[in-house]
């Protein structure tokens, strides 16, 4: 685990000299006195965390063998005290994030000075970057290329964020001519979580894919992806706290002090399972389904491309632990379709495992969203229950847990070469046939 926070450093540090990030970064001293701690066990452990997250106790990194979590400054004693009253295991990983991160910064300054990246400017990003994580604005900017110089790929703001940034949607065509039949259609989300910088890049490589494609693959159908859902929570991921999560609203009808609500908890099927009323949770649902502008955009541009077209395949993009979840995620019930959604999950994994030029590619486990515990309010458990899509999926890309949110840069090229796979197998078998 080590390595982890020593890249959470290197990727401080990427923000820092990147060269259109405008805002000193400070997140190890947003972050002292933090600790990030592990807890042996399955799903009772998860259970158990599930609730000290609901309480706003810890904030859950990732469930994988071990459940990884950063506990507050103020709540290691409860925290504590509550472990041990179940029984649970643990040990400390990192004593003092701030502390860590402040000795590690000079170590790693020399390695990311003397090395080259790709460049990109806030008026000039003619490719996503694959050395590193990209801004907001150059991400804005990308997008604005890659319909100017594409006719086949429209783009347009479907709403703006509680800090007036737009959110982006990207329409690419399909080659054939238009006919008068309704087309399927496939949907994309990025990025609705701030620290899981990943899924933005590996999406951005996506989309890059998909507007250049000249083979049957893309001939027929309409593409609709928002790259970067969570705006607001992605820059301040950046530039304040690495590790946050929700958006950055602040509801002035509450009287609070905590900020933001997880977008992913906030779509109304299942609302309130497994999320928590405290807006000082990392999985504040909000204060209602669709409280929030960047889940009422997403809903209602679904809802217009669900009555235009087929809509086929929903598939929201996140960090970590390498799944390919189907619904539900809110009741343990099976959902319909649940049979042909893990059959292309299954084409989709193996097609990423196969690697490439010599590489092995991500082992991506295909399960239900509930397989180690109930979280509601999320992109694909809403799209298969109100829009009735066929096939929908949240995505967890690498990794397994080594470096978690704070994947190094170099592990964007290999994440979005096995993504592209398993989706070329994948989007023919969600079509009508
Ligand atoms: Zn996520």
């Amino acid at each position: 685990m080590r390595c982890y926070w020593v890249v959470l450093v290197l990727l401080v540090l990427d923000v820092v000299l990147a060269t259109s990030s405008p805002t000193p970064v400070n997140n190890y001293q947003v972050l002292a006195g933090h600790q990030i701690w592990r807890a042996e066990g399955g799903s009772e452990v998860a259970a158990v965390m599930g609730r000290l997250e609901e309480e706003g106790l810890v904030d859950i990194l990732g469930h994988s063998i071990a459940s990884t979590f950063r506990v507050f400054p103020g709540t290691k004693d409860s925290v504590s005290t509550s472990l041990q009253r179940e029984g649970i295991k643990y040990h400390v990983v990192v004593p003092d994030l701030g502390r860590h991160l402040a000795e590690e910064e000079r170590r790693v300054k020399r390695e990311i000075l003397s090395s080259q990246g790709e460049t990109c400017f806030e008026n000039d990003c003619p490719k996503p970057l694959t050395q590193r994580y990209m801004t907001y604005v150059e991400i804005a900017w990308y997008l604005h290329e890659l319909a100017a110089k594409s006719p086949r790929v429209e783009l347009k703001s479907i709403g703006k964020t509680f800090e007036n940034r737009d959110i982006w949607l990207v329409h690419i065509k399909p080659t054939a001519k238009e006919g008068t039949k309704k087309r399927d259609a496939i949907w994309m989300e990025g990025g609705i979580h701030a620290r899981e910088w990943i899924s933005e890049a590996v999406t951005l490589q996506l989309l890059d894919k998909l507007a250049s494609d000249d083979t049957t693959l893309t001939r027929n159908i309409d593409i609709y992806c928002v790259p970067i859902a969570n705006p607001d929570g992605y820059e301040y991921s950046r530039n304040t706290d690495r590790l946050w999560r929700k958006n950055r609203a602040i509801d002035p009808s509450m009287e609070r002090d905590c900020t933001g609500v997880d977008l992913n908890r906030n779509w109304s099927t299942g609302y309130g399972v497994g999320a928590s009323t405290n807006p000082c949770s990392e999985v504040y649902q909000g204060s209602a389904p669709f409280s929030e502008l960047e889940t009422r955009a997403l809903k209602k541009e679904m809802t217009r491309v669900s009555s235009v077209n087929n809509l086929r395949l929903v598939m929201a993009v996140h960090s970590f632990g390498q799944k390919l979840y189907h619904p539900w995620g809110f009741t343990k019930k099976e959902a319909p379709n649940t049979a042909e959604m893990k059959k292309a999950g299954l084409a989709f994994a193996q097609a990423a495992a196969k690697g490439s030029r010599g590489r092995k590619g991500a082992q991506y486990e295909v399960t239900s969203s509930s397989e180690l515990y109930l979280a509601s309010g999320a992109t694909d458990d809403w799209a298969k229950a109100t829009l009735d899509v066929p096939y929908a999926y949240t995505l967890e890309l690498p990794d397994e847990g080594l470096h978690g949110f704070v994947l190094p840069s170099n592990f964007i090229k290999p994440a979005a070469q096995d993504v592209w796979r398993g989706m070329k197998k994948l989007i023919p078998m969600v079509l009508n046939k």
